[in-house]
C-alpha cells in the first residue's frame, strides 16, 4: 500500500445505549447467567467492530474491550490476583468482579483517576509472582478475524506503565523481569495467528519521567522485538506532549504513535527539528479524542502536510490523539438538540468519519473532500452565531474581578473559634457526603417528571417526603451534621448544569467513569452565568426539619468543568471563573436562606492536574482561585467544606491547604488509610474528615473496624481536627445497607470520642 491509513486507539464500550453496562448489572444482580453476559458483550463487541470498519477504518483495535477495566484486565491477565480473592471456587470472571467490587469477605481493589481523565482504572495490587493465565489479545484477534473477517490490531497496556499504575512489588527491576517475558508470550502467539501490528499503550511516556524509566523503555522494547521479530509493535503514547521525543522515536519499535492534538505544538516542532526516523511508522493522533466538537479539517490537513514532509505515505496513519473511550459514541441518536449545536458536534462515531474524510482527502486529493470540508465550515459558522455564546454580563463581572484577589475576612484560626461557638459539634463530630440512597422509585419519580406524567407539585412533594424521612433517618442515628440526600439531583454536574445558562444537554452521550458507571457530561458551548437559585429550596426545607446543621451541598467550579465537554473558544481556566461568579451567587442565596454549613465538592480537582509538573502549579492556582472566587465571600463564622475522593494528595496538598475551606472530607478508606500520613508531614491544621468505610463494596464493616481507622488516623492527626464520614457515593447504595453501616459508624466515633 503506498497510500496513508487509517486507525482507531480503542473505542467505547458502552454501547449507543449503554447495553454494555445494564449486561454486567444484570449479572451482578444474579439475574442472569455468565454465558448470557458473555453471549450479550461479545454482540455488543462485533457491533463496534463492525460499525468501525464500515466507517472505514483500516486498522481497528481488538482487545480494547473490557468487561470492567483495561488495567485490571492486564493484572488478570498476568495472573496478578491478590491473595485475598483467591479462596473462592469460582470463574475466573467473578474472581476478576470481585477484585473489582469486592465480596463479603474482602475489600475491593483501590480504583484511582487513568492520567487526566475521568476513568478510573482499578490498582493492581501485586503480591504474587506473575504467571499468563490467559492470552486476552488473542482471543479478541480470533474472534474478530473469524466472526468478521477483520485483522485487527491487537491493544495492550505496556508493561512499564502498568507496572508504574500498579502498587505492591518490592524490586521493580526483577518484577519487570518477570513480566515481559509474560508479555513476549502473548506477542508470540499474537504474530502465530496473523497479527500485523499490535499498539502497545505506554501513557506514562507523557508523564515526567526519570531517566532511570526512561532506560526501561529501551531495554524491554530491545527485548520484545528481539525475541518476537516478525510483529510490528506500535507504541503508543497520549493525552499530551511526549518531552523525550528524541529518544521515543528511537526506540526499537517499528512505529510510534503521537498525540498531535494535546501536545501544544510540541510535537510539530520536535519533528520539524529532529525528523522522524526513515522506515518507521508513525501514528498521528490528528483527531481530538477527547472533546465533543468538530475538528477543523482545514487545519488537520495543514498537520498532515507537515507530517507528510517527514514521512513518507506508507509509514503514515491518521487516527484521534487518544482512544475514544473518553467520548459518547454518537450523536445519530440525538434528537433534542438544536440543529446549530448537534451539527457542530462529534462523538466516536463522528470522530472516526473525520479520520476516514482526512485519509480520503490525502490520498485521493483535497478535491476529494471538499464539499465535506465547506459543510463543515458553514456549520461553525452558524454554531458560532448561536445565542448565549457570549453574556454581556457575565463579561462585565469578569473584568470586575481581574486582577483581584479573593480571600475570607478572617484567617482560619479565627474563623474555628467562632464556628465552635455557632455550632457546638462534639468531638469527632459524624457526618456524611451529601448523597444518600437514590433507589429505584426516586429514579422513576424523575423520569415520571420529566416525561410529564408526574406534576411539579407530585414530583417536589415526593422529593420532600423522602428528604424528610431521611432527615428522621439521620437523626435516629445520632449523626451530628446532617444532609438533605440529593434527592432531586440526577448526578452532580448535569444538575447545576440544567439551572445555568452556558450549558447543553445531551440523551445519550454517556461515556464511562468506573466499572459500569457512566456519566452524561453536560456540554458548556456559552458563557456561565447564575440565573435563579438552584439548591435553595430542598436545602432550606431540610433545614426547617432540624435543629442539627444541615450542609448546603454544591458542586464546585473546577468539578463542572472538568466534567463536562467544554467550549474549545476560550481558555478553560476562564470558564472555571465564570462557573465560580455563579456559585458565589448560590452560595450567598443559601446563607440568607439559614443554611450555615456550605459544602462545595471538588472532586475533579486532582484529576484535571497536566500530567507534566511543570504545568500543574499554574492549572492548581486557577484552581484554587475560582474555589476561594466562590467561597470566600460567606459571614466567618458560616463553615466552608469541601470534599475530594481520592488518595493521591501529596503533590496538592499545598493547593488543598490554600482552599482555606474549614472543614475537608476525603475519600480514605479505598486507600487504607495511606494518605493520612501526607496531612501529618504536611501539618495541615484545618478540620479533616476521612472516610472511614468503603461505600463502593456492600459489604457492611464492623463498629470495631471503623473504631480502629479512626484511631490510627488520631494517632497522626488532633482528635480536634477530625471527622468522621463515610466515603462519598452512598446514593449508590440501598437504605439497608447504608443505615447500619452509619450506625456503625456512628457508634464507633461514640467509643472513640469516649476514650479521649
Ligand atoms: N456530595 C456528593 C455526593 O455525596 C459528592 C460526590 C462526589 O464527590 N463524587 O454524592
Ligand atoms: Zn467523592
Amino acid at each position: 500500500m503506498t497510500h496513508v491509513q487509517s486507525s482507531a486507539l480503542g473505542y467505547p464500550r458502552i454501547g449507543e445505549k449503554r447495553e454494555w453496562k445494564k449486561s454486567l448489572e444484570r449479572f451482578w444482580k444474579g439475574n442472569q447467567t455468565e454465558e448470557v453476559l458473555r453471549t450479550e458483550l461479545k454482540e455488543l463487541r462485533l457491533k463496534n467492530l463492525q460499525k468501525q470498519k464500515d466507517l472505514g477504518l483500516d486498522w481497528i483495535p481488538v482487545g480494547d474491550f473490557s468487561y470492567y477495566d483495561h488495567v485490571l484486565d492486564t493484572a488478570v491477565m498476568f495472573g496478578l490476583i491478590p491473595e485475598r480473592f483467591k479462596q473462592k471456587d469460582q470463574s475466573l470472571l467473578q474472581t476478576y468482579f470481585d477484585i473489582a467490587r469486592g465480596n463479603e469477605t474482602a475489600v475491593a481493589s483501590e480504583m484511582t483517576k487513568w492520567f487526566n481523565t475521568n476513568y478510573h482504572y482499578i490498582v493492581p495490587e501485586i503480591d504474587t509472582e506473575p504467571k499468563l493465565l490467559e492470552n486476552r489479545p488473542l482471543y479478541y484477534f480470533n474472534e474478530a478475524k473469524d466472526e468478521l473477517g477483520i485483522i485487527g490490531k491487537p491493544v495492550l497496556l505496556g508493561p512499564i506503565t502498568f507496572l508504574k499504575l500498579a502498587k505492591g512489588y518490592e524490586d521493580y527491576d526483577a518484577f519487570l523481569d518477570h513480566l515481559v517475558p509474560l508479555y513476549i508470550d502473548v506477542l508470540k502467539e499474537l504474530a502465530e495467528a496473523g497479527a500485523e501490528w499490535v499498539q502497545i499503550d505506554e501513557p506514562i511516556l507523557c508523564t515526567t519521567l526519570e531517566d532511570k524509566e526512561l532506560a526501561y523503555f529501551e531495554k524491554v522494547y530491545k527485548k520484545i522485538t528481539r525475541e518476537v521479530p516478525d510483529l510490528k509493535l506500535l507504541l503508543q503514547t497520549y493525552f499530551e506532549s511526549i518531552d523525550y521525543y528524541e529518544q521515543v522515536i528511537s526506540l526499537p519499535v517499528e512505529g510510534i504513535g503521537i498525540d498531535f492534538i494535546y501536545d501544544e505544538g510540541n510535537h510539530i516542532n520536535a519533528l520539524e527539528k529532529h525528523g522522524f526516523p526513515e522506515g518507521k511508522t508513525l501514528a498521528a493522533g490528528i483527531i481530538d479524542g477527547r472533546n465533543v466538537w468538530k475538528n477543523d479539517l482545514n487545519h488537520s490537513l495543514e498537520t498532515i502536510d507537515t507530517l507528510r514532509k517527514h514521512i513518507k505515505d506508507e509509514q503514515l496513519i491518521l487516527q484521534p490523539s487518544c482512544s475514544l473511550l473518553h467520548v459518547p459514541v454518537t450523536t445519530e441518536t440525538e434528537e433534542k438538540l438544536a440543529p446549530e449545536l448537534k451539527n457542530a458536534l462529534a462523538f466516536a462515531d463522528q470522530k472516526i468519519e473525520e479520520v476516514a474524510l482526512l485519509k480520503k482527502g490525502v490520498n485521493e486529493g483535497r478535491e476529494a473532500i471538499a464539499s465535506a470540508i465547506d459543510k463543515q465550515q458553514s456549520t461553525w459558522k452558524q454554531f458560532k452565531q448561536v445565542t448565549g455564546r457570549t453574556n454581556p454580563i457575565v463579561q462585565e463581572e469578569l473584568s470586575a474581578w481581574s486582577g483581584k484577589q479573593p480571600s475570607r475576612a478572617l484567617p482560619f484560626a479565627e474563623r474555628q473559634k467562632l464556628q465552635e461557638e455557632t455550632f457546638q459539634l462534639p468531638l469527632l463530630p459524624t457526618t456524611t457526603i451529601g448523597s444518600l440512597p437514590q433507589t429505584t422509585d426516586i429514579r422513576k419519580a424523575r423520569a415520571s417528571f420529566r416525561k410529564g406524567e408526574w406534576t411539579p407539585e407530585k414530583y417536589e412533594a415526593f422529593i420532600e417526603e423522602r428528604t424528610a424521612a431521611w432527615i428522621h433517618h439521620q437523626e435516629a442515628l445520632g449523626l451530628d451534621v446532617l444532609v438533605h440526600g440529593e434527592f432531586e439531583r440526577n448526578d452532580m454536574v448535569e444538575y447545576f448544569g440544567e439551572k445555568l445558562d452556558g450549558f447543553t444537554f445531551t440523551q445519550f452521550a454517556w461515556v464511562q467513569s468506573y466499572g459500569s458507571r457512566c456519566v452524561k457530561p453536560p456540554i458548556i458551548y456559552g458563557d456561565v452565568a447564575w440565573k435563579a437559585p438552584m439548591t435553595i429550596k430542598e436545602s432550606a426545607f431540610a433545614q426547617s426539619l432540624t435543629n442539627k446543621p444541615v450542609k448546603g451541598m454544591l458542586t464546585g467550579p473546577v468539578t463542572i468543568l472538568n466534567w463536562s465537554f467544554v467550549r474549545n473558544d476560550i481558555e478553560p481556566a476562564e470558564v472555571t471563573t465564570q462557573i465560580a461568579l455563579a456559585l458565589k451567587k448560590e452560595l450567598s442565596a443559601l446563607e440568607e436562606n439559614g443554611i450555615r454549613m456550605l459544602q462545595v465538592d471538588e472532586p475533579a480537582l486532582r484529576e484535571g492536574l497536566p500530567l507534566k509538573k511543570e504545568k500543574q502549579q499554574s492549572y492548581l492556582d486557577d484552581a484554587v482561585y475560582a474555589f476561594k472566587l466562590a467561597t470566600s465571600g460567606v459571614k466567618n463564622d458560616t463553615q466552608v467544606h469541601t470534599h475530594m475522593c481520592y488518595s493521591e494528595f501529596g503533590e496538592i496538598i499545598d493547593t488543598i491547604d490554600q482552599l482555606d475551606a474549614d472543614v475537608i472530607s476525603i475519600e480514605a478508606a479505598r486507600s487504607h488509610g495511606e494518605l493520612i500520613a501526607d496531612f501529618e508531614t504536611f501539618g495541615y491544621d484545618k478540620e479533616i474528615g476521612l472516610g472511614v468505610y468503603d461505600i463502593h463494596s456492600p459489604r457492611i464493616p464492623s463498629i470495631l473496624e471503623m473504631e480502629q481507622s479512626i484511631t490510627r488516623a488520631l494517632k497522626v492527626l488532633k482528635a480536634r481536627q477530625f471527622w468522621v464520614n463515610p466515603d462519598c457515593g452512598l446514593k449508590t447504595r440501598t437504605k439497608e445497607e447504608v443505615l447500619p453501616a452509619l450506625n456503625h459508624m456512628v457508634e464507633a466515633a461514640k467509643n472513640v470520642r469516649a476514650k479521649q
